[in-house]
């Protein structure tokens, strides 16, 4: 029997921004959610330490000299990754930890850590992203066709995770995740 916690690589068409994470760890007690490092400027409201480590491009090839990270990737001019040592401490106490990251982080997980769980979150068609991407308003036409054409790209991907997540309703996948989780977990630890 091991007690240790369940690593689990999560992807995501991004456009509703994190609800379904959000719904999860507000639900499950045992869920923590890694904070990454990235070199982006914080968003209006984000705050370091919690979405995301704000660090400098030096601090982070530092960072990848030192071998600090799990993974990491360069994704819209910025770099994202993953830190080891909180994933590894939350692991170690039994914690589920969920890597939200984006297709190259994900694939470079699974080379390093084939016991994770990989998990994709797919909208029901990418008709309806591109619905939901412009229903927001909030995006210029040139970032839209920007996200899909990343979407097309990514897609070709969702085959290497375990499995696949449709999002429909919010409620419905979070349920989902949670049970899959929840029913690997079982596996493992008998
Ligand atoms: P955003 O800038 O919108 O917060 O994130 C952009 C993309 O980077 C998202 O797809 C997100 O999942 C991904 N991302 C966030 N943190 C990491 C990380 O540590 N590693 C990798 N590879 N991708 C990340």
């Amino acid at each position: 029997m091991n007690n240790k916690g369940l690593l689990i690589i999560y992807s995501v068409f991004r456009v509703g921004k994190g609800t379904i994470m959000k719904e999860m760890l507000k639900k499950e007690d045992n869920f923590r959610l890694s904070v990454s490092a990235t070199t982006r400027a914080p968003r209006p409201g984000e705050v370091n330490g919690r979405e995301y480590y704000f660090i400098s491009k030096e601090e982070f090839e530092e960072m990848i000299k030192n071998d600090e990270f799990f993974e990491y990737a360069q994704y819209s001019d910025n770099y994202y990754g993953t830190p080891k040592k909180p994933v590894e401490e939350m692991l170690e106490k039994g914690l589920d930890v969920f890597l939200e990251i984006e297709v190259q982080g994900g694939l470079q997980m699974m080379d390093k850590r084939p016991d994770a769980l990989s998990i994709f979150i797919v909208p029901p068609s990418l008709e309806e992203l591109e619905s939901r991407l412009r229903g927001r308003n909030t995006e210029t036409e040139e970032v839209i066709e920007k996200r899909l054409s990343a979407v097309e790209f990514e897609k070709q991907f969702v085959p290497k995770y375990d499995v696949k997540v449709v999002n429909d309703k919010v409620e419905d996948a979070v349920n989902q995740v949670i049970d899959i989780v929840k029913k690997e977990k079982e596996k493992r630890n008998n």
